[in-house]
């Protein structure tokens, strides 16, 4: 499946709304042959549904809130039990706080597994915000009004940004600029991927 030095690729991508993170999130998760964990995807698909997970949590995302850790973490619990993340996974919105940081630990933990590697995407205030309005006219999506754009952008400077510094005391985050076209920004991250040693399984096999 994939190539690394330990075998797993267990992967998080980090940025402020608008950097990005879900569509190269998507492309790496491709790459490597491993689920791509979104938790706003589920909370979306839920409120979308109509299911009773979506009844609980529609005010929330819509008020750009976080819902509550214990729910939020019950349910990545779940995913990541799945076979098909036994030896990877990326995971894209999930932790966003000291809490979720703390639950993915502890599960982790419990496996005998940690991260491999934080993909930080690093994007200025005034870029994201110029993205999301972007965004909010392409795609209409009901969270990305200006006042609730200010209170994610502000939720993830006050509880998101601090977590990194603890996956950066672990060594493992890789600090991506996230300026730059689509594709640009993509090759960044598969070149920082490949000097950590974590390749594609095509890339492997082309130069085994
Ligand atoms: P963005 O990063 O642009 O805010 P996401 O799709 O990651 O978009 O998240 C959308 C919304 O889903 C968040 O504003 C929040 O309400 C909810 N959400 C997503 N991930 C989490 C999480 N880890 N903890 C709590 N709430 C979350």
């Amino acid at each position: 499946m994939t190539a690394s030095a330990t075998g797993s690729a267990r992967f998080l991508i980090v940025g402020p709304q608008g950097s990005g993170k879900g569509t190269q999130g998507v492309l790496v998760a491709e790459a490597f042959g491993i689920p791509s964990v979104s938790t706003g995807d589920v909370f979306r698909a839920n409120i979308s549904g109509g299911t009773e997970l979506g009844e609980r949590v529609k005010s929330i995302v819509e008020a750009g809130d976080l819902v509550p850790d214990e729910l939020t973490s019950e349910l990545v619990r779940d995913r990541l039990s799945q076979p098909d993340a036994s030896t990877g996974f990326l995971l894209d919105g999930y932790p966003r706080n000291q809490g979720q940081l703390d639950d993915l630990d502890e599960f982790l933990r419990s496996r005998g597994e940690a991260l491999d590697v934080v993909i930080e995407l690093v994007v200025p205030r005034e870029e994201s915000i110029r993205r999301l309005h972007q965004r909010a006219i392409e795609q209409g999506r009901t969270d990305d009004t200006e006042e609730v754009i200010a209170n994610r952008l502000a939720i993830y400077e006050r509880e998101t940004a601090p977590i990194l510094g603890i996956y950066r005391d672990r060594g493992v985050v890789a600090e991506i600029d996230g300026v730059g076209s689509l594709d640009e920004v993509t090759s960044r991250i598969f070149a920082n991927l490949a000097e950590r040693g974590f390749q594609p399984a095509a890339d492997a096999a082309a130069t085994a």
